[in-house]
């Protein structure tokens, strides 16, 4: 691509600032300035836009392959334990996992998101975002093994799929319940030694919490049910500590993992969750259908912790519309009583430079910064003030993205956005 396309639109948000009637110039798949129209209106053709220019949003956990089990989303469940049966049956007797994955990708590029954080289990799902030219990272997701079984097949058949991938990689021990703990051990080896990210569901519901503690309750009984009763936990009678200490003591956390959930957590967890760099996506609106109690958002941005936002798969949530999330968010936080004024602005910053970081992409992603991908999402919203549309798009900005742009390239624009340039 040759010459520079110069976006501009009524507000500016870089993620660092605020730029009234700014513009972003992108040369190839880069910006190449940030400023006001009118300092780069010579830059080259201009590209005008109504609402606001904000950094590609990152959608940092999602299961794209799911999204033609949109069905079970719509649901409402007593307990994580009755999502998961429900699930099972459905999983067990699907295919077409590309196409459902494709399908995702294309809603969730239309709802301005432009990298994601994609756990896959079906290998011909793994290059899904690589085919669609998108950032972030496929975690392949490893789930169900025995200590004995993994030695002799599963490490090798984890080492094959990893061998396709033709993207950013990384690898997704599922949960720290449904491995077995020398799994647990390996997966990490493994991350470590061949210099990849790493994503895990971790605290997501109260059963885990007595599953790993002591081996027992409604979700240690289900993977008895289910065949696993020879998982260290579950014969030991559990490892005496919460979750995220074990998840901690197995080596699955660190500045190069990130974790999705994480609702059932107190002070100290959260605590290790940030001396281990160990970033947390959030997904309120699959928290809700699951039945689980809202994350601690407010302690959270308190204590400090970085965040970042995550849609989960349409098998646990109503859309790939990670902005709904962001919403959701808004209104946890103030319900726990967080009401500080920086709210608008912490919870941009974890669907852009939270999600960015999450994934170890924040050198290249996450702010309108000159020498960075040119990932740029078009709201559309405008408000009077920069306080305002800010307060706009966190509060109310779901359904609201009205063009993606992608390493420089319009991958998608509605209508009315075309039509106002
Ligand atoms: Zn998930």
């Amino acid at each position: 691509m040759t010459g520079t396309r110069v976006h501009t639109a009524p507000w500016v948000f870089t993620g660092e600032r605020v730029v009234r009637r700014g513009a972003v110039a992108v040369t190839g798949a880069k910006i190449s300035a940030v400023g006001t129209l009118d300092e780069l209106r010579s830059a080259g053709e201009v590209v005008e836009w109504p609402g606001t220019l904000v950094p590609g949003l990152v959608n940092a956990h999602t299961h794209l392959q799911y999204t033609h089990m949109a069905a079970l989303g719509q649901g409402t469940y007593a307990s994580f334990e009755d999502w998961s049966e429900a699930f099972e049956a459905e999983y067990s007797r699907r295919d077409g996992w590309r196409t459902s994955a494709e399908d995702g990708l294309a809603a969730a590029i239309s709802n301005g998101t432009t990298a994601l954080g994609d756990v896959v289990t079906h290998a011909e799902a793994l290059n899904v975002l690589a085919d669609g030219r998108v950032h972030g990272i496929a975690y392949w997701e490893v789930m169900a093994w025995h200590d004995a079984d993994w030695a002799v097949r599963g490490r090798q058949q984890t080492l094959d799929v990893l061998a396709q991938a033709t993207g950013a990689i990384g690898l997704s021990p599922h949960a720290p319940y449904s491995l077995d703990t020398g799994v647990l051990d390996d997966l990490g080896r493994l991350a470590r030694e061949l210099g990849l990210r790493s994503h895990v569901h971790l605290a997501e519901s109260a059963a885990e919490h007595e599953y790993v503690f002591q081996g027992a309750g409604a979700l240690a009984e289900q993977w008895r049910d289910w065949g696993y009763g020879e998982f260290a936990l579950l014969r030991g009678g559990g490892a005496a500590v919460r979750a995220v200490t074990y998840a901690g003591t197995r080596g699955v956390l660190g500045g190069h993992t990130h974790i999705a959930h994480g609702i059932y957590v107190d002070a100290e967890d959260r605590a290790l969750l940030r001396s281990t760099g160990t970033v947390v996506a959030l997904c309120p609106r699959s928290n809700a259908v699951l039945g689980l109690d809202a994350a601690p958002v407010a302690a959270y941005l308190r204590e400090g912790n970085t965040i970042a936002v995550g849609t989960d798969s349409l098998s646990s949530s109503p859309s790939l519309d990670v902005l709904a999330d962001v919403s959701a968010l808004y209104r946890i936080a103030r319900a726990q009583g967080y009401t500080a004024p920086d709210l608008h602005s912490r919870l941009f910053a974890a669907v852009t430079a939270g999600g960015a970081a999450a994934m170890g992409l924040d050198d290249r992603l996450g702010s309108l910064t000159a020498g960075k991908l040119a990932d740029i999402t078009v709201v559309g919203i405008e408000e009077s003030t920069a306080a305002d549309t800010l307060a706009a798009i966190v509060e109310a900005g779901q359904g609201s993205a009205e063009a993606t742009i992608i390493d420089g390239a319009i991958r998608f624009a509605r209508e009315s956005a075309l039509m106002s340039r």
